[in-house]
């Protein structure tokens, strides 16, 4: 199993990443703003670590856009969009093998 790297890359930041069994109970994930650190807890099965990965991302979107809204309504997008783009990548691998080599395409 790789290791998780540790910046992630997203709008104009790097984010400082990690996965950690330091969280406090019952937190599985959380994005810092001001210090630009995204950690995801270890103590969650592996499928629910890239939950709550993609759940994170969407609050640093959610950042980096400026969206508007409650803290209620953030977290339910989060958790909506978390959720499908979870089910997204685990249940299409040759479609994500596809958008890779894509990417990776030189102009
Ligand atoms: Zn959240």
């Amino acid at each position: 199993m790789s290791k998780p790297p540790k910046i992630i890359k997203l709008g104009y930041h790097d984010i400082e990443f990690s996965v950690s069994s330091e969280l406090p109970d019952g937190t599985t994930g959380h994005y810092s703003q001001n210090h630009r650190m995204l950690v995801v807890s270890k103590d969650q099965s592996p499928q629910d670590q890239v939950n709550t990965l993609f759940h994170e991302v969407v609050h640093v979107a959610w950042d980096l856009a400026k969206l508007e809204g409650s803290d209620e309504h953030e977290e339910r997008v989060a958790s909506v969009l978390g959720n499908l783009l979870t089910e997204f990548v685990s249940r299409n691998p040759g479609l994500l093998r596809w958008m890779q080599e894509r990417l990776n395409e030189s102009d």
